[in-house]
């Protein structure tokens, strides 16, 4: 991963699937603490040896591409579903140091006492976002990703769909 400054947001999410997902893949998470990711753009995830390697999960037929290591089980992070809008979000569980990345201030999808979800700083995230992939487009890095074949847009490996309970309890 080339982290550089304003390369991306790093970020908590709280949300359901984000914790159902990790804890899928073996690492403990609950929704109050929220899943720490770094937002950025494919590009910069560079896999330097078992890209063969590569799962794909889905924890509903609709839901985010999460992708994993199928060597150990891990999972590295969620993309958008289609390359040209060059969105990644790695878990930082897989970094060795989140120093890098620099302190989090967003929080998405916060449960709130008496129901309900909360979001801090998420607009500036969305900014960020947005950026990142409009300019990964019109400089064409968003060819760059080691996720899709850029010839037919599909993802390199096999969708597989989750149990319905994958994650829960
Ligand atoms: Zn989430």
């Amino acid at each position: 991963m080339r982290v550089a400054r304003g390369s991306g947001t790093p970020a908590i999410c709280h949300c359901d699937s984000c914790v159902r997902a990790q804890r899928h893949f073996g690492v403990e998470a609950t929704q109050a603490e929220g899943v720490a990711v770094y937002q950025t753009t494919p590009d910069r995830f560079v896999i330097d040896a078992g890209a063969g390697h590569l799962g794909l999960a889905r924890l509903s037929p609709k839901g985010s591409y999460r992708w994993y290591a199928k060597c150990c089980g891990t999972q590295l992070g969620v993309s958008s579903t289609t390359p040209r809008f060059a969105f990644f979000s790695p878990v930082q569980s897989i970094f060795e140091t989140t120093d890098a990345l620099g302190p989090i201030r967003t929080h998405a999808h916060v449960p709130q006492p008496g129901g309900g979800l909360k979001h801090t700083r998420l607009t500036p995230a969305i900014v960020g976002l947005m950026a990142r992939s409009l300019s990964a487009l019109t400089s064409g890095r968003w060819r760059q990703t080691p996720f899709f074949d850029i010839e037919t847009r599909q993802p390199v490996a096999e969708v597989e769909i989750l149990p319905k309970d994958a994650g829960r309890g």
